[in-house]
């Protein structure tokens, strides 16, 4: 593993490996709010053949595998990963429209997906605009925005493990507010929408007012990867949301190192280009701690993690 800014160059993992396996990828590209170190080991599967081939190399050499999708709610570690890090690619990522469906990869970004259905007078997927993640990520996270719900339009969704590809009804897959039950090592490949059919104009009307709400309501251009913390279901917290208490607690504006919450948005971490993962991690049990004193809630992260990064509050459990 490097430590960040010493990735090695990505070159070819050789060995047994499958083709495309490269040592020592920098992954902070790869993540919204740019921090973190390099995968020990990194491939861009752009089929679900290739993708399964790779998690039958890695329980074979007893790997771990993580995935990454836009990495729009991901902090990589400092010192790196340690295994194989995953990015779909290809047609992996694609957008296949069929009558009042779209067939997508698990890589294909929402935006995208929201933007095309509005060309094609499809209704149902709008909320994606706001959100900017893939679906396999959206999946994982069971992503919403505005009222909009993913579960309402998937139809079923395809799963690649190292035992092969199988299709899910979505009722199996335990959504829950910003999670669900899909199993760590468990890939999203595909996904079936199905969607309402409707005028073009109207849904891309439709698109234009939730990209002006956003920009009204959320800082534009930073680093960052969206909440910080889940809004919690505390009676304490009488009904607000972690931006709402983060910032009452007079954390907005609050920085370490390079990390700081946004003054605009306080649940919003903004990275000025010098943070690391250890800046945002510290930031993060400052702001949890400020709001647990005043308002005795205890903020649990949305953010999900990649590698080693510890958070100090789980620590002390
Ligand atoms: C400006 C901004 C605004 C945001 N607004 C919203 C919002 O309104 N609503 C909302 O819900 N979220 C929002 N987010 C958060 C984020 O976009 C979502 O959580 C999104 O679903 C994450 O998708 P991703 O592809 O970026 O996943 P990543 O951040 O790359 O990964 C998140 C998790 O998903 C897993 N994962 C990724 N791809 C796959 C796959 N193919 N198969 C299995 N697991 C996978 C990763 O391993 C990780 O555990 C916002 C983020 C930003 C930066």
């Amino acid at each position: 593993m490097s430590p960040l800014g010493t990735a090695g160059d990505g070159s070819p993992a050789g060995g047994d490996a499958p083709a495309g396996v490269r040592r020592e990828v920098a992954l902070a590209r790869f993540t919204t709010v740019r921090t973190g170190g390099a995968a020990e080991l990194f491939a861009r599967p752009s089929s679900a053949e290739e993708l399964v081939a790779l998690l039958r190399w890695a329980e074979r050499r007893q790997l771990g595998v993580g995935v990454i999708g836009s990495g729009s709610n991901l902090l990589v570690a400092d010192e790196g990963v340690t295994g194989l890090v995953l990015k779909l690619g290809g047609a992996l990522a694609g957008i296949e429209p069929d009558g009042p469906r779209l067939r997508c990869g698990g890589g294909a970004r929402l935006p995208q997906i929201a933007a095309r259905a509005a060309q094609l007078g499809l209704s149902g997927i709008e909320f994606g605009v706001s959100i900017p993640g893939t679906v396999g990520g959206a999946v994982r996270m069971n992503a919403n925005a505005y009222g909009g719900e993913l579960a309402k339009v998937l139809e079923w969704v395809e799963v690649a493990t190292a035992a092969g590809t199988g299709r899910r009804d979505p009722a199996q897959l335990g959504f829950a507010y910003r999670r669900s039950s899909l199993e760590s090592r468990a890939v999203v490949t595909r996904v079936g929408f199905l969607l309402r059919i409707d005028e073009p104009e109207r849904v891309k009307a439709t698109l234009a007012d939730l990209r002006a709400q956003r920009k009204q309501a959320q800082p534009s251009g930073i680093r960052t990867f969206g909440s910080t913390f889940k809004n919690p279901e505390n009676p304490r917290a009488e009904g607000r949301s972690a931006g709402q208490l983060l910032d009452a607690a007079g954390c907005g504006g609050l920085r370490v190192g390079g990390a700081r919450f946004s003054p605009k948005h306080a649940n919003f971490v903004d990275n000025d280009g010098t943070a690391t993962t250890a800046d945002v991690v510290a930031l993060m049990a400052l702001g949890r701690a400020r709001v647990a004193e005043r308002f005795g809630v205890a903020l649990e992260p949305e953010v999900q993690r990649l590698g080693p990064v510890r958070l100090p509050w789980e620590q002390r459990c």
